[in-house]
């Protein structure tokens, strides 16, 4: 009889559902920093006076590009659609790692003169 008042006891139903969504919480909550970390969004901004990040010509902002200046540059190329950016494939805004500058981030809108096209 105690056994069976405790299965359909409300403060024991609320309690379970209460437990539930906390987990549930705390594991979606730990996804993000992962996949954050993952994507190198947290990296420090690789910047444009870096002495690597010089020899490539990277800029964070592909709108400010001399074509002359820099004719492998094509209009509309930027690092979120460039195959070393490991962020999400063309997002408009924030930052991600990129195979070619480790341990650093590259804006969403960068370019640099090792950019090659996702395929
Ligand atoms: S290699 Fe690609 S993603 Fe990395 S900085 Fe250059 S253009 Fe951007």
């Amino acid at each position: 009889m105690t056994e069976a008042k405790s299965k359909t006891d409300p403060s024991r139903r609320a309690f379970l559902a209460g437990a539930t969504v906390a987990v549930a919480a705390t594991i979606v909550g730990g996804l993000k920093p992962r996949a954050a970390r993952a994507a190198g969004e947290n990296l420090p901004h690789l910047s444009d006076s870096d002495a690597m990040a010089k020899a490539l010509a990277y800029t964070p902002n592909h709108n400010t590009i001399s074509t002359a200046k820099y004719p492998m540059y094509k209009p509309g190329d930027h690092c979120s659609i460039c195959r070393f950016f490991k962020g999400t494939p063309g997002e408009k805004s924030g930052y991600a790692a990129c195979q070619i500058y480790p341990g650093y981030s590259v804006d969403a809108e960068g370019w640099c003169e090792s950019f090659s096209a996702r395929s």
